[in-house]
């Protein structure tokens, strides 16, 4: 259970930042020790993830004879120790980077690799965000591929699904799902093991993120690594728990709304007191039923 609490520790600190991306970078590079880790998950596939600290979202890998593709790239700060890993693994440059979504902790390095010659790919409304963003890092770090539905690439003899699903995490989430690999990346759609965090101010609601774990739930099977926003790497049953979760929140909160509660009253009766284990230091289960009861305001 270290990870699980160094996780919680972790995502609060982001957070509690929010936007103030520069104050976790001066957090993480206070910490001498903090580094990447590699799983190996399949011949191509590899999760790239922090230890000692705060390093940002789990970083996927495919690498074989047609190039590599990444998705995700942690914070800006890390930039040094995710080079470092990767040249471990390959020294091949990056071909196409995958972005999940548009959350610093995710997408820090966008400008370093776009610069680089990386081919940047992510849904249409994290290019546009990116763009109106005055702190984006310029146009290197624009997303130069995007989609609106869906695209595939074909790449070391495998088919990269990216998949959107709508108003879930954010407004222009992204999964990518490595068919023959049997490898799906969740982007911050899921975290394991604790409450999601639903960004409303970037287009994130409670239904999106319970349509998103449905469809995810349908597309794997029980032989599935599924490399989630944070966390260890997890697998179908680990989705389905997370699903049965958000569906019993937004019932639990739904029923204290139709009896006619106000937000104050279903907040002080804590119906999402039997998740507690769930909590982490910024999604609370007050919290959670505070981005649950916004799916119900009128
Ligand atoms: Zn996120």
């Amino acid at each position: 259970m270290k990870s699980q609490n160094l996780l919680r520790k972790s995502i609060t600190i982001a957070l509690f930042t929010g936007a103030s991306i520069m104050s976790v970078n001066a957090l993480a590079q206070n910490d001498a020790k903090l580094s990447y880790k590699t799983e190996k998950i399949t011949d191509t596939i590899y999760m790239l993830s922090g230890e000692g600290g705060f390093t940002g979202g789990n970083v996927g890998l495919s690498v074989g004879s047609d190039g590599v593709a990444m998705i995700d790239n942690g914070l800006s700060s890390t930039i040094d120790i995710l080079k470092a890993e990767i040249a471990e693994i390959t020294e091949q440059p990056i071909d196409y980077l995958i972005n999940t979504h548009i959350h610093g902790d995710h997408i820090g390095n966008n400008h370093i690799f776009g610069k680089d010659g990386a081919r940047i790919v992510s849904h249409e409304n994290l290019r546009a965000s990116l763009i109106k963003d005055e702190k984006n890092g310029g146009p290197a770090s624009f997303p130069v591929l995007t989609f609106n539905d869906q695209m595939t690439i074909h790449l070391n003899g495998d088919a990269a699904q990216i998949i959107h699903f709508d108003h879930a995490h954010t407004d222009g989430d992204a999964v990518v799902y490595f068919k023959n690999d049997n490898v799906l990346h969740t982007g911050d759609i899921m975290f394991n093991k604790v409450f999601p965090f639903i960004d409303g101010n970037n287009g994130g609601s409670v239904d999106g993120v319970i349509r998103a774990l449905e469809g995810i739930a349908a597309m794997i099977n029980d032989q599935t690594k599924v490399i989630p926003g944070h966390g260890p790497l997890a697998n179908k049953a680990d989705v389905l728990r997370t699903l049965a979760m958000v569906k019993d929140a937004k019932s639990l909160v739904g029923k204290m709304v139709a009896a006619g509660k106000s937000n104050s009253e279903v907040l002080k009766a804590n119906p999402l007191a039997v998740y507690e284990s769930y909590s982490w230091g910024f999604i609370t289960t007050e919290k959670m039923t505070e981005q649950v009861l916004t799916g119900f305001a009128k």
